[in-house]
């Protein structure tokens, strides 16, 4: 099936990130939040990061032709004639079920609809359908303009039509689609990314090296753009926090229980980037302070 109408739930950090690759690569999308304030903050974030896109020659549209492809909605009912809704609201199993059955109940018939959520079962969100076989999961990752890499994800009732409307579609943004063939808890690159960044934050409780250098670590011996805590204050502390929780709560596998230091982080509100302080300090624009 085509893709031409993308309907977008959700538009923080990674809502807005999605609606940009989308308006980027000729899409028509509709953005939808809850806040309308979170739209417009969403589509100034859009316009700043498309600009800069467009100062470094990678995109040969002008802003004007790119920002006109996106049109915000304030109820979810205005999904009726997307091909493809994506959610992308806080990661909770409830409000994400209430935004899935709303999205069943507004949107045609062989829609597909997709969840971005980082841990949270595709079919857990498919079963409160009617549609169970058009639902998936697209896991973009932070920040969604830079990074290549989508999961695309299988739930138990997913079908491989939507699968490879969904590979399509990811390839149509210019990104690479991971196949990934069954909705484990975590998936398959944060399940295996997380193990590293939980070691990390428990030989550092042990005193075993400085969180600058376990990042230095990464970058200097495995070619590593960013070290796990580096990584870590940019996605969020409680992000990855709340992913952690998930893969335990289902799974019982003591790998990923959270170590206490992020837990306390957490507690304490030093969330990374967004809060200016996580594992390191950053100033107003977000940039690491340094001695
Ligand atoms: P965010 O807090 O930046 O944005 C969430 C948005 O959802 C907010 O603007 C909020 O107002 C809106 N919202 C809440 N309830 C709503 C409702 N009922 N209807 C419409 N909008 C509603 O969060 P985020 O970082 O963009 O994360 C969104 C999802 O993407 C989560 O499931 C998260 O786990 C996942 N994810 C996050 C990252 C990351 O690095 N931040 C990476 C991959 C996946």
């Amino acid at each position: 099936m085509n893709i031409d109408k993308v309907f977008i739930v959700g538009a923080g950090l990674m809502g807005s990130g999605i609606a940009q690759v989308c308006a980027q690569s000729g899409i028509e999308v509709v953005l939808n939040d809850v806040k309308p304030e979170s739209v417009n903050e969403g589509l100034k974030n859009i316009e700043w990061s498309v600009g800069k896109f467009i100062e470094k020659g990678k995109l040969s549209e002008t802003k004007e032709t790119i920002l006109a492809r996106i049109k915000k909605a304030t109820d979810l009912s205005q999904a009726g004639d997307a091909d493809l809704s994506i959610e992308a609201v806080f990661e909770n199993l409830d409000l994400k079920q209430e935004i899935f059955r709303k999205l069943d109940e507004a949107c045609k018939p062989d829609a597909v609809l997709a969840s971005n959520t980082s841990a949270i079962p595709i079919t857990e969100l498919a079963a409160v359908t009617e549609r169970p076989d058009k639902v998936l999961g697209l896991h973009f990752f932070n920040p969604v303009p830079m990074m290549q890499a989508v999961e695309v994800i299988k739930g138990v009732s997913t079908s491989e039509e939507t699968m490879l409307a969904g590979l399509d579609f990811i390839r149509r943004l210019r990104k690479e689609p991971i196949r990934v063939e069954s909705d484990v808890p975590g998936f398959l690159l944060n399940r295996i990314n997380l193990i590293s960044y939980v070691e990390a934050i428990r030989l550092f409780e042990q005193g075993i090296a400085s969180v600058e250098d376990i990042d230095k670590g990464f970058r200097l011996a495995f070619g590593r753009k960013m070290g796990p805590f580096e990584t870590g204050d940019m996605v969020g502390l409680d992000i990855s926090y709340g992913g952690l929780r998930a893969i335990y709560e289902e799974s019982k596998d003591i790998r990923y229980y959270p170590p206490q230091l992020l837990r306390r982080k957490v507690k304490a509100g030093e969330l990374g980037r967004k809060t200016g302080r996580g594992w390191y300090e950053y100033n107003d624009t977000g940039t690491q302070k340094r001695d």
